[in-house]
């Protein structure tokens, strides 16, 4: 069956049509070199349309309550006139099976109301392409009139600092855990924080969740130190009873409002289309690299500089020779 072209896609996005929509990401999650090009191009057509979204990353650690936080979360602010897209950023998962990121199925209200749009994590090998195709998906989202992005990754990983690359605000979801360890959550994580919430903060839990926000407070501050112009806060929040959820909108709203005043959120955008580049042409590169003749000279070489027949730098000047006349 024949594609529409790149002009039927792009009028049915800027008029919200949600076939064409998902049709547009599929494009953008899709390998082939026809399909990426066709994306690129509506992806350039629509730039003029996107970026006035709220961009707003949720991590926390697995059982934190990250679905069921963007539920209620996205639920309030569907109540209050937006209409949010949620999507994800999570190399390790497969499509199908375990537990899957901004999955219909574990947000059941959410998934049917017609304000929001849920879009799990596009697979791929690396991260770097995982968190491409999600970006280009928010950007596609946007020029759609959708105006609150909720981007949901895991606690672990890398995947974060691909995810803040990405968004305005930053939110990482703990919970009321023993001692005052900071229940794996990284410390670069936590460097990433533009807010950290306290989830579960409802019925017996909601001693141990205000005792935890003083403990987390405490070490946060330790980090931030003074002299920033946005120091983050430290809230409670029950996903369940959707106690705080209103507040965490106001902070993310005042943010947003303080950054935009001072310039920062534009120099901040600014500063992750310069790092997507790079790390676009990077990743090129490399993918060529790894397709030439060059790569099998590497392998090659590991051998000859573990046992010491030649030093990496001969080898790595012998390999970089292979490059000379290779076309990209
Ligand atoms: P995720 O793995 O981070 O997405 O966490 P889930 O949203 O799946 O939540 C893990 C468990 O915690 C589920 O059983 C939820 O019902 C529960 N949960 C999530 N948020 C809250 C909350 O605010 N209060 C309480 N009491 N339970 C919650």
């Amino acid at each position: 069956m024949k594609k529409p072209d790149a002009q039927t896609y792009i009028r049915g996005i800027l008029q919200g049509d949600r076939r064409l929509l998902a049709k547009t990401i599929t494009l953008v999650e899709s390998a082939l070199p026809a399909d990426q090009v066709l994306a690129r191009n509506i992806l350039d057509e629509l730039m003029p349309f996107a970026g006035k979204a709220l961009r707003v990353g949720i991590t926390g650690l697995p059982g934190a309550g990250k679905s069921t936080f963007i539920e209620s979360f996205g639920t309030m602010l569907t109540q209050k006139g937006y209409r949010v897209a949620v999507l994800a950023v999570d190399p390790s998962s497969p499509k199908t099976g375990g537990s899957i990121l901004a999955d219909k199925t574990r947000m059941e209200k959410l998934s049917v109301n017609e304000k929001a749009f849920i879009r799990p994590s596009p697979s791929g090998k690396t991260l770097g392409g995982v968190a491409r195709k999600t970006r280009e998906t928010m950007l596609i989202c946007e020029a759609a009139g959708f105006d609150a992005m909720l981007i949901e990754t895991v606690g672990v990983g890398q995947s974060e600092v691909a995810v803040a690359s990405m968004v305005d605000f930053f939110l990482v979801l703990m919970i009321a855990g023993g001692g005052d360890e900071l229940q794996g959550i990284k410390k670069g994580v936590l460097e990433l924080a533009d807010a950290v919430a306290v989830n579960k903060a409802d019925g017996d839990n909601k001693t141990k969740a205000e005792i935890a926000k003083k403990e987390y407070e405490r070490a946060f501050h330790l980090m931030t130190g003074p002299g920033h112009e946005w120091r983050p806060p430290v809230v409670t929040c029950s996903s369940l009873t959707m106690e705080g959820l209103e507040n965490i909108l106001n902070i993310i709203l005042e943010h947003r409002q303080k950054l935009t005043e001072s310039g920062r959120l534009q120099l901040k955008r600014k500063g992750q289309a310069r790092e997507w580049l790079k790390f676009l042409v990077k990743e090129g590169v490399q993918e060529w690299f790894y397709g030439s003749p060059a790569a099998g000279e590497l392998e090659q070489s590991f051998r000859e500089v573990e046992e010491g027949r030649i030093t990496p730098a001969t080898a790595a000047a012998k390999v970089l020779e292979c490059l000379k006349g290779q076309k990209f």
